[in-house]
């Protein structure tokens, strides 16, 4: 049956069931365990949470974080590199709380720090973070503010790096690191002329908003020397861009940007510290090419050739090895939350049943009606010309019934009529189409003859808002049922009523048309769908279009082979939504009452009759923000 590419794009993390079930393999001591993605989901709805739900997997965080520094620490071995390893998660790419504490946690051993590029992420990363091995690394726009709590933090013991983004904030640094009476850790961040590829390329790069040009860096390395406080200069960063699909893109960055460093050690700097910002991919649609939603190169290589690239070009200038920082956000936490939904509804043609033309139908109605009789024809010996002359004959009829009913001279019940009796012949036409040659053009018209609408209870544009806006790739599939072959062609829509939150890219569906294969279902069926490889940036880019607001969260884990709920963070409530756009839900049950007083006095509804709308209404205020069942 069909497995979605799960081995190409689960990363050995997921898979599936001799049940038929996707299962994610969990670690419990020294033993990993498959655990079914639907009794996770059962075990859920039974402690009281409803679908849509977030699922995370701690230890898959904590897996990607070793996987990424026992990388590190592998590479610089086999090369006998002399610096170290001292990765930082980026908060923004997923600043919930608990990542924020997992990933504290899980880094501590390899002294793994934070990197915060606003006010609001070194707050939350200065109540977690208080290694003084690891690093904390400040990026971003900086005001007095920020740029006191940094050096507050260093004054006690904590190692905070200040990044130069623009030329303008080392006086402010200068100033206030006198007047606090600490010396600034600094860095500079350089724009590269390398560029990275892929979705997020303009990030880095010389069109980057970010960093500071060749000629600024010069200024700034001259202003230091000047004040005698070059030796505050720690650190070079750069960013590619996130999501990198090459590696020679990701080698040449790292050669450009060791010739900069090995140059400003030249010029007199301690430097120290290079720092290659994020960028490392991972394969969303399974595929090892040079796709924006995979990579050509796996964790391990990348860490080999970063190693390589730049002992080569300090040795070469006979410059010590700096101390390495990534910035690796998406290929750390992307694993680690899948969002499991169910299917509300479908929307399909059925076929008409229609047997009998009424006396007077229009000539085109009548043309259709007969161009289905002769598909129907079991003595008809079906040729390529006869299956393109049909296609050809139905979308003409169907065409001219339309400008007809346009121009007043076709009802409305004869037009159904005609639409109907054109889509059972294209449909005919589908399951031909490979012996009549059709042009692209007519293939894809089939294809949207054949497809299905489910609608699935989620919001893209609260949930998965880079497939919205710039058209990512996630992997989307059944959790049950795989030993079955799906049989349908399915678009995937939200519940928004916004016609741009659907899904209609899927990995591995080209040869669907763009469509995602999935199993027929029975309305009171309850099918499940995955989408997983939510971790990275989707939770809080998120918005509340129509008002849907967060799903419920669950983490689990695997202990003694059972499985345990650590935490369950219900979703937004109606009425916490309505507060985010300033209703005051008070206020708005207060109005309802009025309403329903005022329909009782004019004799609409009952008095019984109100106070169980009110109730309803109030309910309402209480309620998931989505469909409940
Ligand atoms: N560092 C900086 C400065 C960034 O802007 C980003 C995101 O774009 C990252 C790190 C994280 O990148 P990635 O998620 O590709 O590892």
């Amino acid at each position: 049956a069909t497995t979605y590419g799960i081995r190409d794009w689960g990363n050995g993390y997921f898979d599936i069931s001799a049940k038929g079930e996707v299962v994610v393999n969990l670690t419990d001591g020294k033993k990993t365990r498959p655990i079914s993605l639907p009794d996770i989901v059962r075990g859920m709805k039974e402690r009281g949470m409803q679908l849509p739900v977030l699922i995370r997997f701690g230890d898959l965080l904590r897996r990607r974080i070793e996987e990424l520094n026992e990388g590190f620490a592998n590479a610089i071995a086999e090369a006998q590199y002399r610096g170290v390893y001292r990765g930082v998660y980026p908060i923004k790419v997923n600043q919930q709380q608990e990542v924020i504490e997992d990933v504290t946690e899980f880094g501590r051993k390899y002294h793994y720090g934070l990197e915060a590029g606003s006010k609001p992420e070194l707050i939350a990363a200065l109540a977690y973070m208080q290694d003084p091995q690891a690093y904390i690394v400040c990026n971003g726009y900086k005001d007095e503010e920020f740029i006191d709590l940094a050096l507050q933090a260093q004054k006690m013991g904590l190692q905070v790096i200040l990044v130069l983004e623009m030329p303008s904030e080392l006086d402010l640094i200068l100033e206030r690191s006198k007047i606090l009476g600490v010396e600034p850790a600094l860095g500079v961040r350089i724009r590269l002329f390398t560029e990275g590829g892929g979705h997020w390329c303009e990030s880095g790069g010389e069109k980057s908003v970010f960093g500071l040009n060749i000629a600024q860096v010069m200024d700034a390395v001259d202003k230091l020397r000047d004040r005698n406080m070059l030796h505050c200069l720690r650190m070079l960063h750069y960013h590619q861009g996130s999501q990198i699909p090459s590696i020679s893109a990701i080698r040449n960055a790292a050669v450009e940007a060791a010739r900069v460093y090995v140059g400003l050690v030249q010029e007199g700097a301690k430097m120290g510290i290079l720092d290659l910002g994020g960028g490392l991919a991972i394969s969303y649609d399974g595929l090892k090419g040079n796709s924006a939603s995979s990579a050509d190169y796996g964790m391990r290589e990348y860490c080999a050739d970063v190693i390589e690239a730049i002992s080569e070009i300090t040795d070469e200038a006979g410059v010590p090895h700096p101390d390495l920082i990534t910035e690796s956000g998406r290929a750390v936490v992307a694993y680690y939350s899948v969002l499991v939904i169910n299917v509300l509804d479908i929307n399909r043609y059925e076929p008409s049943g229609i047997n009998k033309l009424p006396a007077r139908s229009p000539a085109l109605v009548k043309n259709l009606f007969e161009l289905r009789k002769l598909t129907r024809s079991r003595t008809q010996k079906v040729t390529s010309a006869l299956v393109r002359e049909v296609y050809n004959d139905a979308v003409y009829y169907r065409d001219k019934i339309r400008s007809e009913f346009s121009s007043g001279n076709i009802s409305l019940r004869q037009r159904s009529m005609g639409e109907e009796f054109y889509w059972e012949v294209l449909t005919w036409v589908a399951t031909h189409s490979k012996t009549a040659e059709l042009s692209p053009e007519q293939e894809e018209r089939l294809a949207g003859i054949k497809t299905d609408y489910y609608y699935g209870n989620f919001s893209l544009f609260q949930s998965l808002p880079d497939s919205w806006a710039i058209d990512q790739m996630f992997p989307v599939m059944p959790i049950h049922r795989l030993k079955e072959e799906p049989t349908r062609a399915v678009v995937l829509s939200d519940i928004t009523c916004d016609s741009d939150g659907k899904m209609d890219k899927f990995v591995h569906s080209q040869e669907f048309h763009n469509t995602l294969p999935l199993h027929d279902i029975k309305i009171d069926d309850e099918y499940m769908l995955g989408i997983f490889l939510v971790g990275a940036y989707q939770e809080t880019l998120g918005d509340l279009h129509n008002l849907l607001g967060d799903t419920n969260v669950v983490s689990v884990k695997i202990e003694n082979g059972k499985l345990k709920y650590l935490r369950e963070l219900e979703g937004d409530t109606v009425s916490e939504v309505l507060t985010y756009v300033e209703y005051e839900p008070k206020d708005l049950a207060r109005r309802f009452r009025v309403l329903a007083e005022g329909a009782v006095s004019k004799k609409l509804i009952t008095a019984k009759e109100r106070r169980e709308i009110v109730d309803s209404y109030e309910e309402g205020l209480r309620g998931y923000t989505y469909f409940e069942s």
